[in-house]
């Protein structure tokens, strides 16, 4: 044997070994997954999430090993501004749904803090009472530089979820930049938590996200903040009324809670079960689930053309001379871009 057939048939042994070990993690893996093993359910996870190109193709069979035994938990999506009480209801909501029977994943959208790994769920003392349950699993945001990768890894992170047994999916995102579209389309219920304030009640959200929301929560509904709170239910009420009739026919409804005092939870629970039985009885669950898939189909399409667009060589030339010539006065922006892309 030469030294190159020699080599040739190393290399050939040592890819059989890795693809051999690599079967079995993932098999393994997915199989402690489906047996609701939470320590594979967070390594899986974390597979998902690396950046290391060897891993790319592990989470791919994972994730794959897991689809046919997903979908079948409940997906909420939870935003407010910060402050507003997102972690402390999470935490208390959390506790009184496991207090059901349920499964509790909680997980985190916040692209805006990729360097501290997401200001939100950073911290998991934050919500401690559910950190402490058997029956919950605290995931904070992945850090990923691209909101479009942070909801990948996400969505994929839910069918693990689904895939270990968790039948409710509570995922919390801030109430700032595009975060909220991103979790509106991977969830089945929006939840929008508000404050009682005085002077302008709608100050400080945006209309388009009161716009998606399902339900309002108005918070910290306890003390001398009780009547403003009621009130504001009632102005909140009023307001969503304007809003043009969702598609799917559903009126979305405005209630108030404490988490501190651990009130308002069932109203909370009855407002999203009611949702999930009309969804359920006219078969729109899996519609909106269909229609999310290919909503983040024609996501990660535009993105990777873009991303593939800006990174040629070629691209980066022509795009570097046409702008001199945009910037020189030549040509219009538009010319310049039509020069570019055709
Ligand atoms: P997040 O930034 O939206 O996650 O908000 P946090 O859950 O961290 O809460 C912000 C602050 O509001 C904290 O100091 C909490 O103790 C307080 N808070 C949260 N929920 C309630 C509540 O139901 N009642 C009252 N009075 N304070 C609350």
């Amino acid at each position: 044997m030469s030294d190159d057939t020699r080599k040739q048939t190393e290399i050939h042994a040592a890819d059989q070994i890795r693809k051999h070990q690599r079967n079995l993690n993932t098999k393994e893996l997915s199989a402690a997954i489906l047996s609701h093993d939470r320590a594979a359910l967070a390594q899986a996870i974390t597979i998902v999430e690396s950046t290391q190109s060897d891993h790319t193709q592990l989470a791919k069979e994972i994730v794959q090993a897991c689809l046919p035994f997903a979908g079948k938990s409940l997906r909420i999506g939870i935003t407010g501004v910060p402050g507003v009480g997102k972690s402390t209801f999470i935490d208390v909501f959390g506790s009184y749904l496991i207090s059901l029977g349920k499964k509790i994943a909680v997980l985190a959208i916040d692209p805006s803090s990729p360097l501290s790994k997401g200001s939100i769920l950073g911290d998991k003392t934050r919500m401690d009472q559910l950190a402490a349950e058997p029956n919950a699993f605290i995931r904070p945001s992945p850090s990923s530089e691209t909101l479009g990768g942070v909801a990948r890894k996400t969505r994929e992170t839910i069918i693990l979820c689904e895939a270990a047994g968790f039948d409710v999916i509570l995922i919390e995102t801030v109430g700032v930049g595009q975060s909220e579209t991103a979790v509106h389309s991977m969830t089945d219920f929006f939840l929008l938590l508000m404050l009682a304030g005085a002077g302008d009640q709608l100050q400080g959200i945006k209309r388009g996200i009161m716009e998606m929301c399902d339900a309002m929560l108005i918070t910290k509904a306890d003390g001398e903040n009780v009547k403003p709170a009621n009130f504001a239910k009632a102005e909140y009420t009023s307001a969503l009324h304007l809003f043009p009739a969702k598609e799917n026919g559903w009126t979305p409804r405005v209630e108030v809670c404490s988490a501190l005092e651990k009130r308002g939870l069932t109203e909370a629970w009855q407002m999203i079960s009611d949702y999930e039985k009309w969804m359920t009885e006219r078969g729109l669950i899996s519609i909106k689930r269909h229609q999310q898939d290919v909503y983040w189909m024609h996501q990660t399409i535009r993105e990777k053309l873009i991303s593939d667009f800006y990174q040629s060589p070629e691209n980066k030339k022509r795009i570097s001379e046409i702008e001199s010539d945009l910037i020189a006065g030549k040509i219009t922006a538009f010319e310049a871009a039509r020069l570019i892309v055709g």
